[in-house]
């Protein structure tokens, strides 16, 4: 079923990097690119936010990755092979997608849905069955049995998007693309769906690229977030520390917002912060654990009126912060 003289994307399931070469698409009919000239490289086992304003070409870069339209010019490669080089349908088994719409079928079942990539693959039905039922544990929909039968007509929105990234990452590809896949998600269910999301990451170490147009979403999530702006042009391309406290100009300062300085201290937790010598006696400040986030802090200290807040481990206090000390950030050397 593969060709063997060809290289592929799946050749090793350890996690591969993604490089943009100069990365154009102008569809046909345009004048104007919708991707103009992208250059940056997504590291193995990587998370990376494309973030960007309704028509930034946000779904046009994550369309080209697995060639579901083709480059204008420029070049995409997967570790050093470039997509030019992999057939487009192995590339496409090598690689997870996930989209706000689902792509569910509605004809087939929770299990028949998850399971089209290893049937594509040949894989035999215990294989298939078992790889299921774990991914409907990863994904937090249990007992596994009580779902597989489901229809995507009787699974609530949330439910629906579970299995569309279960379904993504069924044949374990060291490649994932999500297209705003959280996107229909009501506030509280898109929390934790996102943290699942991360647990899973964190757990498989696969080279994702996530597209949103949520910027704290791509804050939350990205190891390294890529801005783009109208015209398909790369605004910055950092880490979200970077983003919030070096933003590269005007329109990038403006995407972070003008709570961009709460939004940096909230990357950091009390247990990040060099502590203070410990205090004769402890003030009558708010008490906090060390993996409350400096802006959780700072905005109790703020409601209560203290001029600080005491950092607690196990419940007795081990520090103290002042809101000099929350509003600078001091990291620690074991946080650097
Ligand atoms: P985003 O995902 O950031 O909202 P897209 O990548 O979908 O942006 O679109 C980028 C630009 O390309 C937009 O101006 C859009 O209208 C245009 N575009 C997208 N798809 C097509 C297409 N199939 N044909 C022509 N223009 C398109
Ligand atoms: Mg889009």
């Amino acid at each position: 079923m593969t060709n063997p003289q060809q290289p592929t994307a799946s050749d090793s399931h350890s996690s591969v990097s993604i490089t943009f070469d100069q990365a154009t698409k102008t569809y046909p009919g345009s004048d104007a690119p919708a991707l103009d000239s992208l250059s940056m490289t997504i590291g193995a086992g990587e998370l990376v936010c494309l973030v960007g304003p309704s028509g930034g070409g946000k779904t046009t870069a994550l369309m080209l990755i697995n060639r579901l339209i083709d480059l204008t010019s420029g070049d995409i490669r997967i570790g050093d092979t470039s997509i030019s080089d992999i057939g487009a349908i192995e590339l496409r088994r090598s690689i997870g997608y996930a989209i706000q719409q689902t792509g569910l079928f509605p004809h087939m079942t929770v299990a028949q849905n998850i399971a089209i990539v290893p049937k594509v693959l040949g894989w035999d039905a215990q294989r298939i069955a078992s790889r299921t039922d774990e991914l409907l544990e990863l994904v937090g929909l249990t007992p596994a049995g009580e779902w597989k039968k489901r229809y995507p007509g009787q699974l609530s929105g949330g439910q629906q998007q579970r299995i569309g990234i279960a379904r993504a990452l069924a044949a374990d590809p060291p490649v994932m693309l999500m297209d705003e896949p959280f996107g229909a998600l009501d506030p509280i269910t898109r929390t934790i769906v996102q943290d699942e999301f991360l647990a899973i990451h964190r757990a498989v170490d696969k080279t994702t690229v996530f597209v949103t147009h949520d910027i704290d979403e791509a804050i939350k999530m990205g190891d390294k977030i890529a801005i783009l702006k109208p015209g398909g042009l790369l605004a910055q391309f950092g880490t979200p520390e970077e983003l919030l406290t070096d933003p590269a100009d005007d329109f990038v300062a403006s995407f972070l917002g003008t709570e961009r300085g709460l939004k940096r201290l909230a990357l950091y937790t009390l247990a990040d912060l060099s502590a203070s010598e410990k205090p004769d006696s402890w003030p009558d400040w708010p008490q906090l654990p060390g993996d409350a986030t400096v802006r959780e802090a700072l905005s109790l200290a703020m409601a209560e009126r203290a001029d600080g807040v005491v950092v607690t481990s196990g419940g007795a206090a081990v520090s103290t912060l002042s809101l000099d000390q929350l509003i600078h950030p001091e990291l620690s050397e074991a946080a650097v």
